[in-house]
């Protein structure tokens, strides 16, 4: 099957009836990017900055940043980049930040990503700088962790554009293009959509975090496991209000959470109208495969269906349905 995988390297994430998937990894170091070439991937939709934070010993300064940053993109190429900012605090401590770090109750709710860096905004000022110098001369998409309300993203947004005019008052080359999306991971954002919407060039939902949220089950409690089924009515429905919302606005959705690495997952979220994932480097050949068996528009009505009304057990109704239509 490896062997299979890899012969479909070359060859695009199409469905059989002609619809082309957007089909990215999720990635966070400097050797992550290899993956592209292994996979074939269409970019990298996911990059975790953070990572480079958590494997070091001291704070990573501006440069050091921005040397990984210019690194990705160079080995990249024309395949986009998507960069999100740093999503520490909570359990992801940092002992040289001087954060309170395992203080917090419930940590995975706590003063983490997007909620830190605001208040501590001497950190993202630096990360926006090394990523606005790193994509010089091209396209930089960048992307906000912990999303709760919109003018979370404007404050962030705004700090990244008064960078952008620091550096141009001192004469550095720029992006030629800052795209600027909102992970959706947070389920209060998803009732402010409208608002958020005009404001964002991209969305990006992170079915980790938001389906602990959804279900009020932590996603590292094993207890909980069962709890914590994406192929449920509840996901799969809030999944599909996003993205009816945010077509007529233009701006595209894509899903970068492990879910989408999952065939049958992934299989039900292009059945809902998703069609960019982001997922783990491994789960590129099983996907693809997935994706090229498939008859997109019977699927679309099948969901549909499943979705008005939903089956106790979803997952074995999906599963019925995949194997009964050669997927
Ligand atoms: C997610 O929450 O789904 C996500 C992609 O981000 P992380 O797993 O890094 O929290
Ligand atoms: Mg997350």
């Amino acid at each position: 099957r490896r062997a299979a995988f890899a012969a479909l390297r070359d060859l695009p994430p199409e469905t059989r009836d002609g619809h082309r998937v957007t089909l990215m990894v999720n990635a966070g170091l400097r050797d992550d990017v290899a993956a592209l070439d292994l996979t074939g991937a269409d970019g990298i939709g996911l990059f975790r900055t953070e990572f480079q934070f958590l494997v070091s010993a001291t704070l990573p300064q501006r440069e050091r940043q921005q040397r990984l940053y210019r690194e990705v993109l160079e080995q990249a190429g024309e395949r986009p980049v998507v960069f999100r900012t740093i999503d520490i605090g909570g359990d992801k401590a940092l002992p040289y930040l001087n954060v309170e770090a395992g203080t917090e109750e419930n940590p995975a709710m706590g003063w983490r990503a997007l909620r830190l860096a605001l208040e501590r905004d001497g950190l993202m000022k630096a990360q926006a700088r090394a990523l606005l110098e790193a994509a010089a001369g091209r396209t930089l998409n960048v992307m906000f962790p912990m999303v709760s309300e919109p003018w979370e993203f404007s404050e962030a947004k705004a700090l990244f554009e008064a960078q952008r005019v620091f550096l141009a008052g001192r004469g550095k080359r720029l992006p030629t293009e800052i795209r600027y999306g909102a992970m959706l991971e947070v389920p209060a954002l998803a009732e402010q959509l409208d608002l958020l919407l005009p404001e964002v060039q991209f969305l990006s939902v992170g079915t980790n975090d938001l389906t602990q949220f959804l279900f009020a089950a932590d996603r590292a409690n094993p207890k909980l496991a069962e709890r914590y089924d994406w192929l449920s009515a509840a996901i799969l429905r809030f999944l599909r209000r996003v993205v009816q919302a945010a077509r007529p606005a233009g701006v595209p959705v894509a899903v970068c959470g492990e879910m989408g690495g999952r065939p049958l997952e992934a299989m039900a979220l292009i059945g809902l109208g998703i069609d960019r994932l982001s997922i783990t480097p491994a789960a590129v050949g099983p996907v693809k495969a997935m994706i090229r068996s498939l008859d997109r528009a019977e699927l679309g009505t099948f969901v549909t269906g499943l979705l008005a009304r939903p089956p106790r057990d979803m997952r074995a109704v999906l599963t019925e349905w995949a194997v009964a239509h050669g997927v």
